[in-house]
């Protein structure tokens, strides 16, 4: 293994030969990794966790982060085992298009934030060009592009059913979820001289056969036959019925192999890989990463200023949200680092240049899941026939709060450290079920100010449809998480973040949800657009207009306009939104409530437009036009191209001392002793100064 420790310390992974050759003294490449993401060597980005693996376990890897010509692919040379193909951190289509398929000005994940370094549909463009370049040299696919898009899927950007990526993009293999295990036993094998096409026996990939053949099934689970592409391309109730038979098996324990047909050919799925041990995983995380980007890069990556101080605690999340495609990439089943190794990396945080004290999470996909474990899924498989968390948390689920408590405790006492903040979401029923200490702890030390908490809505009914617990125990968590504050002798405050838009929600319901927000005092941050992604079975639901689970048919708003006014009404005292707001109540038949939802004084913007609506004319623009969906207006196309995935970037914000960035308004409001985080008022710029650019 001596030939794999670099030569000058504290290098990245190469992106060039000179770099193979003087940072780590390599001739050639055993594993090319083609990324749509800028490189950055830090283990919140998929690429650095399996680069940095697969040089952990003896193979040369190099890195080729979002090519812009032919030349670019070929820098390191051909690789001798094979080349990793990934869009990047999130969805190509995602990261380029909004909610309402305009085109972002930003990619977060690039360098400078600058936009358009990657193409659309990356993993295919990337595949295809490597085939070409690097002829008979094995592709194989992963990320979380790939790996959402491994069966037939809804693509809401191209409004059609597509085939599984594997089959567009004519890779040799599919490695779905974290896939560190995976990618690593197809490096052992090929180095073992075996063939890409032999590989049909490792689980969590997707192959193709060829119609006719049977795949081989070494784990004697037997065999699910999802609807093929064609079924759910042309039946909506196939699709909603296959997305559910597909959800059942994604499950490491019991989860079956699955077929669809594709065309002349079969797509195969494998049962999920097992899920990590501790062990593996502090290996994992506990690898030697610098944490910034690669020095090529002049301008910062604005991705990593989010994530530079955080440390990822678990992967996996036991809640099911029905809008969120977690399950399907890391499974259901938490797998957890031992505190010892959590404490360990946020020592190593502590001790790096530039530290400025703040530790920015402690977490995972639900920060108080860290530790929870359920014997009984990871021996037999999740349960199918009740929920872990709906409609009360199992009592088999055991609860990680004390570890958790722990390790926090144990951050905080590391004498470089000022502040440890949870950025992660918290699920409140599990923190209420937890009891006093998990909550107090939080809202004494780990509150940067504002809690951020996602409801998503306040409808039972469409609460139920998202599978998340009813809107009480939000209330109840929201005045169990006041009083704790007080008890810490705190000012801050609960900011919610809301869907508008999911499958069950009409504008009626909508209407409702701006009622319940006036009458709550509640003030969403941020209200995000539902955005039919590939994979999850809210998207199953909106595309079917039926729940998979019940076959029952349920609204789905489709139309552009719609969702723009369901959204507004999360935000009804906005000026911008007044138009919309107008429009939506008039549909709704509440034109009552337009003074409770809209700003009193009627001057200024939107005023003409109540005053119409009461003598009974119509407001909104689209139906103006005749009924349609088109952006009329400014303000609209704005709300456009912000759906909530970041903070809008047009929007005035501020740094707090802790480097969370908050809207203005929020700092205004600490300004006038709303929450007492001290705020320097200063922006900060996209990253540290970065490292000598080499040539
Ligand atoms: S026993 Fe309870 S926690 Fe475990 S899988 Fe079943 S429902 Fe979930």
């Amino acid at each position: 293994m001596d030939h794999l420790l670099p030569l000058m310390k504290n290098v990245p992974l190469p992106m060039s030969r000179a770099e193979m050759q003087e940072w780590w003294g390599w001739d050639e490449l055993d594993v090319l990794l083609v990324n749509g993401d800028a490189y950055v060597d830090h283990p919140s980005f998929g690429i650095a966790l399996i680069g940095r693996a697969l040089v952990d376990a003896g193979f040369r890897t190099g890195i080729v982060a979002q090519p812009q010509c032919d030349e670019d692919f070929l820098v390191c040379g051909r690789p001798r085992l094979f080349v990793g193909v990934s869009a990047g951190n999130i969805d190509s289509m995602l990261n380029h298009y909004t909610a309402a398929r305009k085109p972002r000005r930003q990619d977060h994940y690039s360098p400078g934030g600058k936009a358009g370094l990657r193409p659309d549909r990356a993993t295919m463009v990337y595949t295809n060009t490597v085939r070409r370049l690097l002829k008979g040299c094995p592709v194989v696919i992963g990320g979380v592009e790939a790996s959402l898009r491994r069966l037939a899927h809804w693509d809401h950007w191209s409004n059609t059913m597509r085939r599984s990526l594997l089959s567009d993009s004519k890779a040799d293999l599919l490695c779905y979820g974290m896939a560190e295990p995976q990618i690593l036993e197809v490096a052992h094998r090929l180095h073992q001289g075996e063939a890409i096409k032999g590989l049909t026996d490792i689980r969590g990939t997707c192959y193709m056969l060829n119609a006719g053949q049977v795949p081989e099934d070494p784990w004697r689970r037997g065999t699910v036959a999802l609807p093929s592409f064609t079924e759910v391309r042309d039946d909506k109730r196939k699709f909603a019925e296959g997305e559910r038979l597909h959800f059942i098996e994604q499950d490491p324990a019991r989860g079956k192999l699955l077929v669809q047909p594709t065309d002349a050919r079969l797509v195969v799925q494998t049962p999920p890989a097992a899920p990590l041990e501790a062990e593996a995983l502090d290996r994992i995380y506990g690898l030697p990463y610098t944490r910034r980007e690669h020095p090529a890069y002049v301008a910062g990556v604005p991705a990593l200023e989010t994530v530079r101080t955080s440390i990822v605690t678990h992967r996996g999340c036991v809640a099911n949200c029905n809008f969120c495609s977690i399950v399907y990439h890391q499974g259901k089943d938490i797998q957890s680092r031992s505190v010892e190794s959590v404490v360990k990396e946020a020592e190593t945080i502590a001790s790096l240049p530039g530290f400025k004290g703040t530790i920015s999470d402690v977490g995972g996909p639900s920060a108080n899941m860290f530790q929870m474990k359920c014997g009984k899924m990871r021996k037999f498989g999740s349960c199918i026939h009740r929920d872990c968390l709906l409609p009360t948390p199992c009592p088999s689920l055991e609860s990680g709060v004390e570890a958790n408590l722990v390790a926090l405790k144990r951050i905080r006492e590391i004498p470089q450290v000022k502040h440890v903040f949870i950025q992660s979401g918290i699920r409140y029923d599990l923190a209420l079920r937890d009891g006093d200490a998990y909550i107090d702890a939080v809202a004494r030390h780990h509150v940067s100010g504002i809690m951020k908490v996602a409801p998503e809505s306040t409808d039972d009914r469409v609460l139920a449809l998202m599978n998340k617990p009813s809107f009480d125990v939000f209330r109840r968590f929201k005045r169990r998480f006041a009083l704790a504050t007080q008890k810490a002798g705190k000012k801050q405050f609960m900011t919610e973040y809301l869907i508008a838009g999911h499958p069950g929600t009409d504008i009626t319901t909508m209407v409702e949800t701006a009622r319940t927000l006036r009458d709550e005092g509640m003030q969403p941050d941020q209200v995000q657009e539902f955005v039919p992604i590939p994979m999850t079975i809210s998207t199953a639901m909106h595309v079917s207009g039926y729940d998979p689970f019940t076959m029952q048919p349920l609204h789905a708003a489709t139309g552009d306009r719609e969702r723009r006014m369901q959204k507004a009404l999360v935000h009804s005292t906005k000026p911008e939104n007044k138009r919309l707001v107008l429009e939506a109540l008039q549909l709704a038949g509440r034109g009552d409530l337009a003074a409770q939802l809209l700003d009193e004084g009627g001057a200024g913007h939107g005023g003409h437009l109540r005053e119409r609506m009461q003598r009974g004319g119509y407001t909104g623009p689209a139906f103006m036009a005749g009924g349609g969906d088109s952006v009329v207006d400014e303000d609209e196309q704005r709300l456009d191209e912000h759906d909530g995935h970041f903070p809008d970037p047009r929007e005035a914000e501020v740094t707090l001392d802790c480097g969370t960035r908050v809207p203005k308004h929020l700092a205004e409001r600490a300004q006038q002793g709303g929450f007492n985080a001290s705020w320097r008022g200063k922006k900060k710029g996209a990253t540290d100064k970065p490292l000598r650019p080499r040539r």
